[in-house]
């Protein structure tokens, strides 16, 4: 009797804590691994999250041409088989989650999800739950109505299975062989298809009360650079939350590169996002890992008034900052109201100072975007904007193997990109030998040989042909 309510005290005090004590140890793990130019203050990786968490070699194939296409030619050759994906997604899942702890994001990514049955794609969201993952699945968003809802829906009961699903869509007008239109001779061509994309969880909303979370996902290429500032303006009230561009990188399947892609740089991306944005994006504010890999920022519209939610050029937000990491740390802020409340109160008693930082944080935000009679008026909704810059498959294989050999190369250019490794923000789970690698090591290194082992073990059947390269 006393030892059960001991264990249910402990339980509590457990459960109530900001961080679930396997989290804690992982960010602790993961800070100590960091190099130490991006040991900053605004540094989320080792303080708020372990980084994000992507599948691998689950569902490789795609029925989608693009150019360029980040997996294996091999890819192709591998049929999609629904136990396959489940068991290794739940592998996966596990070793992430003895290994980062509960509560972070990752995404079900691969070929294209959408080719799994929709009782398998579930079936896998549901192991990634399981596992106290955040998932969201990745699709070039050329599916209908009916599979979503297939998805989303029991179906013996007709019950929702989901709450709440995450999708990003990839959107951009490299894409070859969209139903409706096989070739894109611009960006806004696409319009109505990353429209219809966004009408479809609108509906799912509507008909089931099952809520979404949308990202929008662009390759950024010589051919559509001047491109990006109107995709922002044009799909900006959509329903997407967040818009995320990755320059094209010369990785994946060799066949599929057509562009000189190093003929600009990240900056001028940035500044394409920013001039449609029609503001200014401080993503000095947080860092995600390393700078030359990752650009976040976190923002809302109040009608077209943009505010970024933390000013980078202002001391007192970074100071707020600095209170929240080392209150709140890694606490997910999707939980029921009451433990969220216990959570938060602990988190305060920890770091007393974030109340009134806080307090002032909030009055200079709502300043930000445009006061109170203005936010009235236009109900404000958040929006992230995010740059996410793969490496060339030439430099991360020469970086990786050093790496895998303990030792830091002399050349500036291979140091650089082993340096963003050991920053990286988005890994991907090998269970058998039980070690996380990051995705641009997966993609330039690794994919080739897994894709090979996957094409024997799962066939393509005979009416599955491979589709065309471009
Ligand atoms: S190392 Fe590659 S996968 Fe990791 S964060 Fe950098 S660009 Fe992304």
């Amino acid at each position: 009797m006393v030892r059960s309510l001991l264990d249910r005290l402990r339980a509590l005090e457990v459960a109530t804590r900001p961080e679930h004590p396997d989290l804690t140890a992982a960010l602790a793990r993961r800070w100590e691994d960091l190099p130490t130019h991006v040991k900053t203050p605004n540094q989320m990786l080792g303080t708020r999250s372990a980084g994000c968490e992507g599948t691998h070699g689950v569902f490789p194939r795609c029925n989608l041409a693009c150019t360029p296409c980040y997996h294996a030619k091999e890819a192709n050759r591998v049929r999609v088989d629904g136990p396959h994906t489940q068991r290794e997604v739940d592998r996966q899942m596990a070793l992430l989650r003895e290994l980062r702890g509960p509560g972070q994001n990752a995404q079900l990514i691969g070929g294209e999800v959408t080719l799994l049955s929709p009782d398998d794609h579930a079936a896998a969201l549901q192991a990634m739950h399981r596992h106290g993952r955040k998932p969201m699945s990745m699709s070039h968003g050329d599916f209908d109505y009916d599979h979503l809802e297939a998805l989303a829906l029991d179906p013996d009961t007709g019950e929702r299975r989901f709450d709440f699903l995450s999708f990003a869509g990839h959107f951009d007008s490299m894409m070859f062989g969209r139903r409706g239109i096989k070739r894109v001779r611009n960006e806004a061509e696409l319009n109505p298809y990353r429209e219809r994309f966004c009408q479809m969880f609108q509906r799912l909303e509507r008909e089931h009360g099952i809520k979404h979370y949308l990202a929008h996902n662009m390759t950024v290429t010589p051919r559509n650079i001047d491109q990006v500032a109107r995709v922002v303006r044009d799909c900006r009230d959509m329903g997407f939350r967040m818009f995320s561009f990755q320059p094209a990188a010369f990785v994946g399947n060799e066949a599929r590169w057509k562009d000189a892609y190093r003929a600009f740089s990240t900056d001028e991306v940035w500044t394409r996002i920013e001039e449609g944005a029609g503001s200014r994006l401080h993503f000095r504010a947080v860092q995600v890992g390393d700078e030359r890999c990752n650009r976040t920022a976190y923002g809302l519209y109040a009608g077209d008034r943009y505010a970024p939610v933390l000013d980078e050029d202002d001391p007192r937000d970074q100071r707020v900052l600095g209170d929240f990491l080392a209150g709140f740390g890694g606490m997910d802020l999707v939980a029921p109201p009451a433990l969220l409340a216990a959570r938060a109160a602990r988190a305060i008693a920890r770091r007393p100072q974030v109340l009134p930082h806080g307090a002032g944080w909030a009055v200079r935000l709502v300043r930000r975007a445009g006061g109170v009679r203005h936010l009235r008026a236009n109900r404000p909704k958040t929006i992230t904007f995010v740059m996410h810059a793969f490496m060339d498959a030439r430099d991360v294989r020469p970086a990786w193997e050093l790496l895998e050999q303990g030792v830091m190369s002399d050349d500036p250019r291979i140091r650089a990109t082993q340096e963003r490794l050991q920053s990286c923000s988005y890994a991907m789970a090998h269970p058998d030998d039980g070690r996380l690698v990051p995705a641009c090591a997966q993609h330039s290194v690794l994919d080739p040989d897994e894709n090979l082992r996957l094409a024997e073990l799962l066939p393509l059947h005979r009416s599955e042909p491979e589709p065309a390269n471009v």
